[in-house]
């Protein structure tokens, strides 16, 4: 049995062990070490990420004949009026067809979208698991492919062309073995109107293609206002309630008609409270 001094004193430096780890209020967060991130660590190594990413792409693989048939069906809210027109599927590019983990692991903090650009022209992208013998899959039976990625077109010092980016991300899919016209590629800024909130080019699309698949990592992939910045043609900020309410409300779809792959690693929802 220790004297009562002695447990007195160890308690008093348990106090200040314990204060001295715990941040002060309003103090900077702790340096962030990718290497010890355990969703960065998740990605890269984890047998299970693969294995959620094959599953997401054979599920909808298998999806395909059935809303290819049905042309009374639609993946995009509101488009019910597309019997006559010929099946698409959009997908989004980063954690969705090209991995960016390796670029995750490795960056300078903080994030830059011309950091990801000069990575991505520097190092052969890597695919999503599975992604590929889908996307081969859908253009076999007479689906038409669109990439819709919120990587921006940003203008590049000493070149005149107003969408670099373009290049970029055409390259990186195509370096994972699917070949893409770069017509169905549209990127965030391309053309007027082209802004974060995805749902204006979805729409777009919907005027000449029957959408019977959404395929994405981020809430935005697939619902509306799903950001914290509010952008047109949303009204407010989402929060962590209104997402779980916009859950809900497209119940339906999940898993069937919308499929969507893991991301612990960044994403709309990291900066919604
Ligand atoms: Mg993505």
């Amino acid at each position: 049995m220790l004297p009562t001094r002695v447990l007195s004193v160890l308690a008093a430096l348990l106090l200040l062990a314990a204060c001295a780890a715990a941040p002060a209020p309003g103090a900077a967060p702790a340096t962030h070490v990718p290497a010890q991130d355990m969703g960065l660590l998740w990605v890269k190594h984890a047998a299970e990420y693969r294995a959620i990413a094959r599953q997401v792409y054979r599920n909808a693989e298998m999806a395909l004949p059935g809303y290819i048939q049905d042309t009374s069906w639609s993946a995009m809210p509101g488009q019910d009026d597309a019997e006559g027109l010929p099946p698409a599927v959009i997908l989004d590019v980063d954690e969705t067809v090209v991995s960016n983990v390796d670029f995750q692991l490795t960056f300078e903090r903080p994030f830059a979208n011309h950091k990801l650009d000069d990575w991505s022209s520097n190092y052969v992208s890597l695919p999503i698991p599975g992604v590929k013998h889908f996307v081969d899959t859908a253009r076999a039976s007479g689906v038409t492919v669109f990439f819709v990625t919120n990587r921006p077109c940003e203008h590049i010092e000493g070149s005149d062309d107003p969408c670099p980016q373009k290049g970029t991300t055409v390259e990186d899919i195509r370096e994972v073995g699917i070949d893409v016209d770069p017509k169905y590629v549209m990127l965030s800024g391309e053309r007027p109107g082209w802004d974060r909130e995805k749902l204006v080019r979805r729409k777009l699309i919907a005027q000449t293609y029957r959408v019977i698949m959404l395929i994405g990592d981020d809430f935005g992939d697939f619902v509306p206002c799903a950001r914290k910045k509010v952008v047109a043609p949303c009204s407010s900020s989402a929060t962590r309630a209104s997402r779980a309410k916009a859950l809900q409300k497209y119940a339906r779809y999940w898993g069937a008609g919308w499929y969507i792959l893991p991301n612990p690693m960044h994403g709309s929802w990291t900066s919604v409270r």
